[in-house]
């Protein structure tokens, strides 16, 4: 390879006076003919959706033709848009906020682009294809590739340029991106802190370097300083560059201590533990730093780990543990003390004796986190670091928030706890204050852009008038061997959908769709699973999913009748062109006409939205979720599974969010949110409102949703009819069903 230079370095070259400017201008230009001659050019810079399509289409629509594109939204994230069976589908490329690795959908992350696309290519991988050929666009931008360009700043760093010039270059105007990745993977941060430049290290850093990018093998310039046995980097890293000694390297799972351990570091060691890491995090196998040094048999390492005693901790327990308590005192509790952002309590589970709950809040929601142990002598959260006591794992978290939404800031110490317990209530319907904390309960959920599982709403009667039958039929148990699983067609809100295939017991193959739950909320929420089935079994109607039975195999899983489109969300958002105003009439009928059954049958839904709408065909739609959520939750401690941006108080009567009461009336006006969903092309309900914005906006009657683009006065009028602030104000569903069931175009169909 040729050097930019002509075989001489920069020093030489500014020792002879050079510009530095000059110097910059010739690895830029050498780096273009290098770049010139890449041929895979399938990035696109900023395209719409509907762009993207017609250069797909332009292509030859084949399978597996793709591009991937800048969105035109969100400045810095990227989407991938491939052809499958001649239609366009978009995949949206997540991008870690904690590491900068891409990654789509619950697949492996990346440091690269490139890498990411060579991985689909390889195999579909989750995809409904692999892709091929690309539609040509643009040279990936060095700064997004695994392997990039070796830039002058990389020069610099293996010339140890000394920190004056690297500075001059820093600051020139034609200075190159600070985060490019050389030839070998690294950005120039990373070679400076492998080889231990201090000096180069801290320039970098105060010219915005970012600690967090990865190399190309996914480690961190704090993991690659462990690796270099440079404590004093280590140091520096952790105190000024704020590079977090949690920061896990992509793929193993591992933090700089497993590195440091692994490479028989022990320095790099005592100068992470002095610094706050805690000493026995878990990597993706569940190995720590000293399973690593002992199978490496690194006996310095082993002796420091072995020997470590953290902190005194700043809290002792009387100030945070408390007795036996269920959470819905918990969040009492913590609303009274103020709901500040990381007050805290641990508390002792009602529901599984013995096992101790974290619960904090942080954006005026409430989170609970299980404190499992293991055998009384490790203490641990998720898979977070393991304690040995729970003060200490209080403490740490305290440090550091280390995977939960915030760090632990104000004990709310158990005393308080009585002091309230004399003055309240215990339930949260009944008297005027208890309503009002229910519904700041639930304000809070929505805060943070959490769906609050409908176990957080349930405590709340439902409206008894519409109780199931009372000895509903048995959902069938199904036995495993029967079913065949296949591919995940979705995540729901505590598990995935899987497609498969049911051998019924007349020897009928049946496609179907697996809903599994995930293990952490089997032991708790099993009961209510069924129970939730056993309303589901009752249920046959056209415009409903029906249950075919529960599967007990690895999981809990309900075997429902595979419902061939999927959502039909998301089918308007990637097709809006394919569907018409005459299509959402059709919709709005089928839909009221499975809520008219609903109706009929007693039941009240509680989570009707478009997201549960699914698509048989274009022309026939179905009601699905019938309460998952609601059965799993009541037994779950964690919201960390619920997924961001579904925000079901946006779907809620003022009833409901006030006063707790769920109807037919409140699933009317669920359903009016529903219509402007369709009607609006899958548009978000109350833009970017946040879900107690919304609260108060619907108390006043005149203001409501607006008219969507392009939605007939008559619909809307149906629409603001269900949106009626009393609830005996809103039509039935029969009647809805009879209005769009009446309209001409339905027949046209
Ligand atoms: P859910 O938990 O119901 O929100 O399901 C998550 C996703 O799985 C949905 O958005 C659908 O894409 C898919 N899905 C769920 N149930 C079915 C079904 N019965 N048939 C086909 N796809 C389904």
């Amino acid at each position: 390879m040729g050097n930019p230079l002509g075989g001489q370095t920069i020093a030489q070259r500014v020792k002879s006076g050079e510009p530095l400017t000059d110097i910059i201008q010739h690895y830029a230009s050498y780096n273009g003919t290098l770049s010139s001659k890449k041929t895979d050019l399938w990035f696109h810079q900023k395209l719409t959706r509907g762009n993207a399509e017609h250069i797909l289409k332009k292509n030859g629509n084949e399978q597996g033709l793709f591009l991937v594109r800048e969105s035109i939204n969100v400045p810095g994230s990227f989407v991938l848009s491939l052809t499958h069976t001649g239609q366009a589908q978009h995949f949206q490329i997540t991008t870690s906020p904690h590491s900068g690795c891409f990654s789509i959908d619950s697949g492996p992350p990346f440091v690269g682009l490139d890498q990411l696309v060579a991985y689909y290519r390889s195999g579909s991988n989750g995809l409904p294809t692999s892709l091929s050929r690309a539609c040509v666009g643009y040279e990936l931008r060095p700064s997004l590739r695994q392997f990039g360009e070796n830039t002058v700043l990389h020069q610099a760093v293996e010339e140890d340029l000394p920190a004056g010039i690297f500075r001059n270059i820093l600051e020139s105007n034609n200075c190159p991106n600070l985060n490019i990745r050389n030839l070998n993977g690294r950005t120039a941060l990373q070679e400076a802190a492998v080889r231990g430049f201090n000096d180069l290290v801290l320039e970098l850093y105060k010219h915005k370097a970012d600690v967090k990018t990865r190399d190309f093998e996914g480690s961190s310039a704090l993991h690659l300083a462990c690796r270099g046995n440079k404590p004093e980097t280590c140091k520096i890293l952790v105190k000024h560059c704020l590079a977090k000694a949690q920061d896990r390297k992509c793929g193993s799972g591992w933090v700089p201590l497993h590195e440091a351990s692994c490479c028989g570091n022990h320095a790099c060691i005592e100068t992470l533990l002095a610094n706050g890491a805690a000493c026995h995090p878990r990597c993706v196998n569940g190995e720590t730093p000293l399973d690593l040094a002992r199978k490496r048999n690194h006996r310095q390492c082993v002796h420091v780990l072995e020997r470590f005693r953290p902190p005194k901790p700043h809290y002792t327990s009387a100030n945070w543990l408390h007795d036996a308590m269920d959470r819905y005192k918990a969040v009492e509790l913590l609303e009274m003390s103020g709901l500040y952002d990381g007050s805290f309590m641990v508390r002792l589970s009602k529901r599984n004796v013995g096992q101790h709950v974290l619960t904090m809040a942080y954006e005026k929601t409430v989170y609970n986190y299980e404190i499992r142990s293991r055998g009384n002598q490790w203490y641990y959260i998720d898979d977070g670091p393991l304690f040995s006591s729970l003060e200490y794992l209080v403490d740490y978290y305290c440090r550091c928030s280390d995977g939960l939404p915030a760090e632990l800031t104000t004990p709310v110490p158990p005393a308080r706890l009585r002091n309230q317990n004399q003055s309240s209530s215990s339930g949260f319907i009944g008297t005027l204050t208890t309503v009002m904390c229910y519904r700041k309960c639930l304000t809070f959920l929505i805060n943070y852009n959490l769906q609050p599982t409908v176990n957080e709403i349930k405590k709340p009667q439902v409206d008894h008038r519409h109780a199931l039958n009372p000895t509903p039929p048995k959902p069938r148990i199904i036995n495993p061997e029967s079913v065949v699983l296949g591919r995940e067609l979705g995540q729901g809100e505590f598990g995935s959908v899987l497609n498969g295939v049911w051998t019924n017991p007349a020897g009928k193959q049946i496609p179907v769709a697996l809903k599994t739950l995930h293990g952490e909320h089997i032991n708790t929420g099993e009961t209510e699973f069924q129970r939730e089935a056993e309303v589901m079994m009752e249920l046959n109607h056209a415009c409903i999913v029906q249950l075919y039975g529960i599967c007990r195999g690895e999981t809990l899983m309900m075997v429902q009748e595979l419902v061939a489109m999927g959502s039909a969300l998301d089918y308007i958002l990637d097709y809006p062109l394919h569907v018409t105003v005459a299509d959402f009439k059709l919709w709005a009928a089928q839909i009221a006409s499975g809520m008219m059954y609903l109706e009929e049958k007693r039941f009240v839904h509680r989570d009707l939205a478009l997201r549960n709408i699914l698509l048989a065909k274009k022309q026939l739609v179905k009601i699905s979720d019938f309460g998952l959520s609601r059965a799993v939750g009541a037994g779950s401690n964690y919201y960390t599974a619920s997924a961001g941006g579904r925000w079901p108080v946006k779907w809620y009567a003022p009833e409901s969010i006030n006063y707790g009461t769920f109807s037919s009336s409140s699933d009317v006006w669920s359903y009016g949110v529903t219509l402007w969903e369709i009607f609006s092309k899958g548009d978000q309900p109350y833009g970017t409102m946040t879900g107690a914005q919304v609260i108060q906006f619907i108390e006043d009657e005149k203001r409501r949703l607006q008219k969507p683009e392009g939605c007939p006065d008559k619909v809307y009028s149906i629409m603001l009819s269900c949106w009626a602030y009393k609830a005996n104000e809103r039509p039935t569903f029969r009647r809805l069903h009879t209005k769009f069931r009446n309209d001409p175009e339905y027949f046209n169909i």
